[in-house]
Parts: C-alpha cells; structure tokens; sequence
C-alpha cells in the first residue's frame, strides 16, 4: 500500500506518496504517541469536516501535544489532498504524532510534532455486511475506565485492543468484535458505536468510556428528529436477547446493520434500513 503513486500532505508539502515516510526512532513509534482522525468525502465535500479537525486538536491536547497548524490550515491542507487525488467519494486520514528528536524516553516534550494528511477511497468498511447484516463477536478485552486513559481521544493506543479483538473475530467468521466496558455495560464495536432497537425505540450506550462519534451524535439527532424516542443508558449485555434490530455507526462503517452478536441475532428491521438510507441521503446533500 506504501507503493503507489499519489501525494500525501505532510507537514505543509505534498510528499510523493512513495516518500512519505517517518524515522524509525519517532517517538509515536515506541510510545503511541499518536492521534488520528477518520474522514469522509462525499461529492467532493467532507462530512464533518471541522467537528474532526477539531476533534483532532483535542485528541492530541490529551496526549499532551498541540499539533503546529490549526484547525483552518488543517482544513485548506485536506481541500488540497482531495483535489490532488481528484476523489469525489473518498476516505480522508488524518494523523498528528511526536516525531524523532533529543527525547527517547518515555517524556518527549522537546520532540516536534508532525501533521500528515491522505486520502483514498474506501467503499463498504464491513463489506456486504452493509445490507446483509454484521455478526460481531464479543472481545474478551473491556473498554477501559476514564481514570484509566484518556477515553474521549482518538489515539493510537486505544487501538491495540482494537486490532487484536477484530482478529479473533474474523478469525472467528465476524465482521467485528463488541466490546463490554470496565462495568460490564456494552460499550461499542472497534471502530464504530452501537445503537439497538426494541419496539420502535432506540437504546445506545451512554459515551462515557468511549469514543463519542460523530456518527454516533448525527443519527441521534436524526432520530429525534424523526421523533424517535433515544435511550442514551447503560446496556446491560443480557438486554441484547430483547432488543429485535442492532446496528453500527461510524464514519468508515456509516450505518451498518448487525444480523448476530455472540448468540444474540436480530432482524435487518425498516427502522435500521430507513436511518441508513437518510444517513446516507444527508451526507450527500
Ligand atoms: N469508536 C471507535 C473506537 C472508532 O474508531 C470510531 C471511528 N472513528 C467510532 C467509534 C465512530 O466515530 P465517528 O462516528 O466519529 O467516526
């Protein structure tokens, strides 16, 4: 994937995406110093796009670091990585990071922090799982506590358990893996929040150990729109045996309906077809 051509933003230049490379001693390398962003373009236009510049900042104002352009030269930096790529429809990454520099330990204060932005399409994330339905297996890893990390920020290392639990998921037949969070109340999916359905009401997750997505806020606020009564509440995993629908939410993943968690299945319902259609008409108007 290293090997193609196209340009990659990093730093205020457009590098050849060939060279868009970063010393092996950086400091993000070894000590997760790392906080990225997932975007969406859609007929040229990114959904969001200020809410993730934005959230961006704020991530690395939790790692400690101020990234050295703000939010309005982010903004003009992903304008010209998406005209660059000539994409219409595509996936916007973009990552903040302490690089290499006098500090190898775990302090790194004096290293300077780097920007990189690039963009590539990326259809379906969960595949055809997208009409069909999502099974999602259960990690034995949990969410942790807001004591423990900070949970809010889309860091590098709030990923680890992320990637090793949709391993064992696939390795298991799933799309993805749901995680419980340090209470034992369902949390979300490794790169998407959950949201269920039970007799015509929504029931999602409160985000207070996990990342609140812009997804996440979008459909609620369609929902309620719609006059769609939302519970925003802690979820016990035996409720999952009442609830008849289920589906994911997240800017890669849009709207995804789940067939089956674990032993739990659900039906690919009207309520969860209808949110995903207007989700979808709403980030292209
Ligand atoms: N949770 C995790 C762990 C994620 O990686 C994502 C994707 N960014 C989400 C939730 C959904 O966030 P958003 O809707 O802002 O993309």
């Amino acid at each position: 994937y290293d090997d193609r051509d196209g340009k990659i933003w990093m730093d205020g230049k457009m590098v050849d995406w060939r060279d868009a490379n970063v010393h092996i001693l950086s400091h993000a390398m070894h000590y997760a110093s790392s906080v990225f962003e997932g975007e969406r373009a859609y007929n040229g236009k990114i959904f969001k796009s200020r809410e993730h510049s934005e959230r961006l900042h704020y991530s690395a104002g939790e790692l400690d670091f101020l990234i050295p352009y703000n939010v309005d030269e982010i903004e003009a930096a992903k304008e010209k990585v998406l005209k660059e790529a000539g994409l219409k429809d595509a996936y916007i990454r973009a990552v903040a990071w302490r690089g290499a520099g006098p500090d190898m330990g775990v302090a790194s204060s004096r290293n300077a922090v780097h920007l990189a932005i690039a963009a590539w399409e990326w259809g379906a994330y969960y595949g055809d799982a997208k009409t069909k339905g999502a099974k999602l297996d259960i990690s034995k890893w949990k969410r942790p506590s807001p004591e423990t990390i900070p949970v809010h920020a889309k860091a590098a290392g709030l990923y680890m358990i992320c990637t090793t639990s949709k391993h064992a998921a696939e390795a298991k037949g799933c799309s993805d893996a749901l995680f419980m969070d340090y209470r034992g109340y369902v949390a979300e999916a490794t790169g998407a929040n959950i949201f269920f359905v039970k007799d015509g009401e929504v029931h999602t997750p409160l985000a207070d150990c996990f990342l609140n997505g812009l997804t996440r806020q979008t459909v609620i606020g369609m929902l309620k729109e719609r006059d769609i009564v939302v519970h925003e509440r802690h979820i016990m995993p035996e409720e999952m045996e009442g609830f008849q629908q289920c589906f994911l939410t997240g800017t890669a993943a849009e709207v995804t309906p789940v067939g089956m968690i674990g032993a739990y299945t659900f039906e690919v319902g009207a309520l969860t077809r209808d949110i995903g259609a207007a989700y979808e008409a709403l980030v292209r108007s």
